[in-house]
């Protein structure tokens, strides 16, 4: 939990930082695309003697520009995924204090455990910065407070449901439900909410990078994410995350050792 709160401040610097980085990035454009706006018309004109002066320096300026997104691809590459079978009843259940932390008092946390214990196989503190930002967003919907709910569940999805739909692979999904009961929103925000930096907060409030870091990082787990929102009404934002056979494979270890112990 504590690495998940760690998680979610570094994502709101990494947010303020983007403004920055994007400023950088832009000047360095400006340089490239000025050397080449002067190097054209000095062919024009006929005055190539001192070209290579401004082809040195539109090269310098791509260079640094290369090296700064080099910089950044580095970064993003270190949260790599850790997947392994996760007890998401117990990681949820780990959350009570953090969330409660993150959502004001007018807001009723309730933290529903899904039948049998359901693993996911996922990185949990992925999971975990996930759901954190999630009850963010529902906090957010609910200036006026309301009722936050976290809740787990198994479902199986059959061929047929899966043919229907392009994105879904059939197989059986730890579902993970963060819902509330805030403003809501329209289809046409939510065909937009994925989007890298799209955000309707004031600024210095959202990033706009929750929701594209959640199905992100669901998508690449195997699963998908599913809004169901009503305006005025609240939102539940659903995580499918693909289920572990772990239980059951170490079940059958077990029997296996037992044998091998007899024989
Ligand atoms: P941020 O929270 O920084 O704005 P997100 O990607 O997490 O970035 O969310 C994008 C936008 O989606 C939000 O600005 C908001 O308009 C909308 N949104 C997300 N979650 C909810 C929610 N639970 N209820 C209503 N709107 C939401």
């Amino acid at each position: 939990a504590e690495a998940a709160l760690r998680q979610s401040q570094k994502m709101e610097a990494v947010g303020q930082l983007t403004g920055g980085i994007a400023h950088d990035f832009n000047n360095m454009l400006t340089g490239v695309i000025g050397g080449l706006d002067i190097i054209r018309r000095r062919i024009a004109g006929g005055r190539i003697d001192d070209i290579d002066r401004f082809m040195d320096a539109a090269s310098a300026s791509a260079q640094r520009a290369a090296a700064l997104t080099a910089r950044l691809l580095a970064f993003s590459r270190r949260q790599s995924l850790d997947a392994r079978p996760v007890d998401v009843n117990a990681l949820t259940a780990s959350l009570d204090d953090l969330l409660a932390r993150t959502i004001h008092e007018n807001i009723q946390l309730r933290i529903v455990a899904g039948d049998g214990a359901p693993h996911a196989i996922v990185d949990a503190n992925q999971l975990e910065n996930a759901i954190l930002n999630l009850a963010i967003n529902a906090r957010d919907a609910m200036p006026e407070g309301g009722q936050l709910t976290v809740e787990v569940s198994a479902v199986e999805l059959d061929e047929a449901y899966a043919a229907a739909k392009p994105d879904i692979v059939a197989g059986r999904y730890v579902v993970v439900a963060v819902s509330d009961t805030g403003v809501g929103m329209s289809p046409e925000l939510i065909e937009k909410v994925f989007e890298p930096f799209f955000t309707t907060k004031p600024i210095g409030q959202g990033t706009g990078l929750g929701l594209s870091m959640v199905y992100g990082f669901v998508r690449q787990s195997g699963g998908q994410v599913r809004i169901h929102s009503r305006p005025g009404q609240g939102t539940s934002v659903k995580l499918y995350l693909p289920m572990s056979d772990s239980i059951a494979e170490s079940v059958v270890d077990a029997s296996v050792a037992i044998q091998e112990g007899q024989g």
